[in-house]
C-alpha cells in the first residue's frame, strides 16, 4: 500500500508514521528526517537544507524529489511505503506521479491553534523519537537515555513561518489528490491513540 500522510506540520504525521509502518509492515519515508540526517552528517545535501530550514522555508523541489526518487527504488518499498512530509508543494506531487502510483492520501485535519502549541512544546531526541513538555517532564528520551533538544524549526517565529508556508504551498495538495479521488480525512486533533484507530478503520 503506498501512503501519503498530508497535513500542517505538528499535525502527528511523524507519531503516526511509526505506529503505521509497524501495522502495515512498509518503511516510513520523512523527508525532514532525511535532511535532519544530511545535516548531523554534514553532508553537501545536509549544507545546502539547512540554510531554508532555519527559516522555516522549504528546500528546493529538484534536491528533495531527487532524495525520495533515490529511496523509493530500495527493495523495502516494493511492497508499499509511508511518505511523511512529501509532498509538499504541487510540482512535487506532480514529480510523483512519475515515479509511482498512490493509493491513499491521509488528510490530518487539525486547528490551527493545535499544531502551533504541539509544535512549541515538543522535545525531540536524535534517535527520532518524539514528546510534548505538557505529558513529558523528563529531559531525557525515555527509548534511548539520550538528551532531548528542541528542534531549530520549532522555535516560535520558524513556527509561524512554517505555518505559512504549509497554506501557501502545501494545502493545495488536499485539492490536487481529493480531484483523484485518494483523499481520506481523518480528524487529528485527538491522542494518538484515538488518530491511529481512525485511521486503521478508513485504510483497509
Ligand atoms: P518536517 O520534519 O517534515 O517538518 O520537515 C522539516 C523541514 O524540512 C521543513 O520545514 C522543510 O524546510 C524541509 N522539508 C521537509 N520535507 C520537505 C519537502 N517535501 N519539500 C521541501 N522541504 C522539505
Amino acid at each position: 500500500m503506498n501512503i501519503i500522510l498530508l497535513g500542517a506540520p505538528g499535525a502527528g504525521k511523524g507519531s503516526q508514521a511509526t505506529k503505521l509502518k509497524d501495522y502495515y509492515g512498509i518503511p516510513h519515508i520523512s523527508t525532514g528526517d532525511a535532511f535532519r540526517s544530511n545535516i548531523a552528517r554534514k553532508t553537501e545535501i545536509g549544507i545546502y537544507a539547512k540554510s531554508f530550514i532555519d527559516k522555516g522555508q522549504l528546500v528546493p523541489d529538484d534536491v528533495t524529489v531527487k532524495i525520495v526518487a533515490d529511496r523509493l527504488k530500495e527493495d523495502d518499498c516494493k511492497n508499499g511505503f509511508l511518505l511523511d512530509g512529501f509532498p509538499r508543494s504541487i510540482p512535487q506531487a506532480e514529480a510523483l506521479e512519475g515515479l509511482t502510483k498512490i493509493d491513499y492520501v491521509i488528510n490530518f485535519v487539525i486547528d490551527t491553534e493545535k499544531v502551533v502549541a504541539r509544535l512549541g512544546g515538543r522535545r525531540t531526541c536524535s534517535c527520532g523519537e518524539t514528546y510534548h513538555v505538557s505529558t513529558h517532564s523528563s529531559p531525557l528520551c525515555d527509548k534511548c537515555g539520550k538528551e532531548l533538544f528542541i528542534r531549530d524549526d520549532d522555535k516560535d517565529e520558524v513556527i509561524r513561518n512554517r505555518m505559512a508556508v504549509y497554506e501557501k504551498t502545501t494545502a493545495p495538495l488536499v485539492d490536487f489528490y481529493k480531484a483523484r479521488g485518494l483523499v481520506v480525512d481523518v480528524d487529528a486533533n485527538g491522542t494518538i491513540e484515538e488518530t491511529f484507530d481512525a485511521i486503521i478503520k478508513l485504510v483497509k
